[in-house]
């Protein structure tokens, strides 16, 4: 039988409470015999901070060195409660961007994914929405203003400026491209590349690179978007998408967008990946406003165990069986507080639901 290491680190706000409901689907999919998993806990983010004055103590860079695959859920605190910690600690700055630079998971998946059967979730109308949504965003992950030189000072005059960086060379561009068209080729063969060159030199780079890197792909047909006509369009016709690129800060923000236009951003898991080690989070954050209510949808973080189990495994079934099972929770007419808007939607709770995914797969 396999056997894989898993570190696993709740995070902060909601992340211990959809943590919870992935651990149960890892035990499940254990206990069909296939694969042993071990599974190792480990302290990230604000609370790691509180406890051990990092976000990212050396224990948990251990824990997560030795792993095969790290599966995360979100961090980050309350901007009051941020503001409690030294910038440099703060959870993003002290964890997130540290373990995306450590391992160098330059590729981020996110599907934005809601099928048919599930349509009603959305936001858009019934005729925009239509037969659902399936697109998948590769947004790249270590590049770009987040991981550019950072400044702050004082000029002469006494004024306090700042500087940060959007730098990416043609080798981070290129390698993300590759995995684009690599997916678009798997998919529907067309790639739309979200880019701003009317105004970034980043992106007139990027667009360069794309003209080359798409030579070894004659197949794929690529359209290009600005940034921000992607926005629009994502609300009024998603479904002109298929596989979207983009550089990092575009791809956190317009996936956000993804999640609205799915209903919640508790829909939205996502895949991490680099050359030797990938790690699973929802694309979402801590959600402070309902943590601790037991409300949040776990979706996003059994999905990203889904994405686990494929990318890092090869377990292609079981990841089918995982997105099956959730899928087959909604069309029963359950709902999470978050998607449960509508007249007659049954409530589940985070754990509740946990355990009716579990129970599909375990039947
Ligand atoms: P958020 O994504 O946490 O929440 C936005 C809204 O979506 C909230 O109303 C929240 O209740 C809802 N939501 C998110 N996930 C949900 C789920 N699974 N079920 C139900 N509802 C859900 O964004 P925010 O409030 O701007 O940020 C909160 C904290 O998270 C901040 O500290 C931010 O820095 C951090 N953050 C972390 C990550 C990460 O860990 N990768 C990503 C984004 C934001």
């Amino acid at each position: 039988m396999k056997k894989y290491t898993i570190a696993l680190l709740p995070g902060d706000g909601i992340g211990p409470e959809i943590a919870a409901e992935a651990k149960k689907v890892i035990d499940v999919i254990q206990a069909q015999g296939n694969a042993q998993f071990e599974c190792t806990e480990a302290a990230f983010g604000g609370n790691a901070y509180l406890q051990t004055g990092k976000a990212f103590p050396q224990e948990t860079i251990e824990v997560c060195d030795a792993v095969d695959a790290i599966i995360k859920g979100p961090i980050g605190l309350s901007k009051e409660e941020s503001d409690k910690i030294p910038v440099d600690e703060q959870p993003e700055r002290g964890a997130l961007l540290p373990m995306r630079r450590r391992y160098d998971t330059f590729a981020n998946y996110r599907p934005v994914y809601l099928p048919k059967a599930l349509a009603h979730f959305s936001p858009l109308k019934p005729e925009v929405v239509g037969e659902g949504i399936d697109l998948l965003m590769i947004r790249e992950l270590v590049g770009g203003l987040y991981f550019g030189h950072k400044e702050r000072g004082t000029d002469d005059s006494g004024q306090r400026f700042v500087r940060e960086t959007l730098e990416y060379d043609e080798g981070q561009i290129a390698r993300i491209l590759h995995v684009a068209f690599g997916e678009a080729k798997k998919r529907k063969g067309i790639l739309h590349n979200v880019h701003k060159s009317n105004v970034l030199l980043s992106s007139v780079l990027w667009n360069e690179v794309l003209e080359e890197v798409a030579a070894d792909y004659p197949e794929i047909e690529v359209k290009h978007i600005i940034v921000d006509a992607a926005a629009t369009a994502l609300c009024l016709d998603p479904r002109q998408f298929d596989v979207m690129v983009m550089e990092n800060m575009m791809g956190d923000i317009l996936s956000d967008l993804g999640g609205g236009i799915l209903g919640s951003l508790g829909l939205m898991p996502s895949a991490c990946v680099g050359p030797e080690k990938a790690y699973y989070e929802p694309a979402h954050g801590s959600a402070p406003d309902i943590a601790g209510k037991g409300i949040a949808n776990p979706y996003s973080m059994i999905g990203s165990v889904a994405l686990m189990m494929e990318t890092s495994f090869g377990m292609t079934e079981e990841a089918r069986a995982i997105w099956a099972a959730l899928e087959g929770v909604f069309a029963e007419g359950f709902a999470t507080a978050d998607l449960g808007r509508g007249e007659g939607a049954k409530l589940l709770d985070t754990a509740s639901f946990g355990d009716k995914v579990v129970e599909r797969l375990a039947g």
